[in-house]
């Protein structure tokens, strides 16, 4: 994963909801997204509502990759902003 280094990259990385997305995934688990509730590793990302859903068999299955962080309180369209 490489670093957007100019204002222009920034802007084209961030511009595409789905990109900004999987940059900040990339950036908050390196090794591949795992589940908030039970660490699992089966997990499936929902682009069309900007969540991921556990395979798992537990409650509260679905999460935010930006659950725990202080991109919680932004929507995804503020972060597509950035
Ligand atoms: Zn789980």
């Amino acid at each position: 994963m490489q670093f957007p280094g100019t204002p222009i990259e920034v802007a084209r990385v961030f511009s595409d909801l789905d990109v900004a997305t999987k940059f900040f995934a990339k950036i908050r688990w390196p090794l591949g997204v795992r589940c908030q509730h039970c660490g699992s590793e089966r997990v499936l990302y929902i682009p069309t509502r900007c969540t991921c859903e556990c395979l798992e068999k537990h409650t509260r299955r679905q999460f935010s990759i930006k659950v725990g962080t202080i991109l919680k309180i932004a929507s995804c369209q503020s972060i597509n902003a950035l």
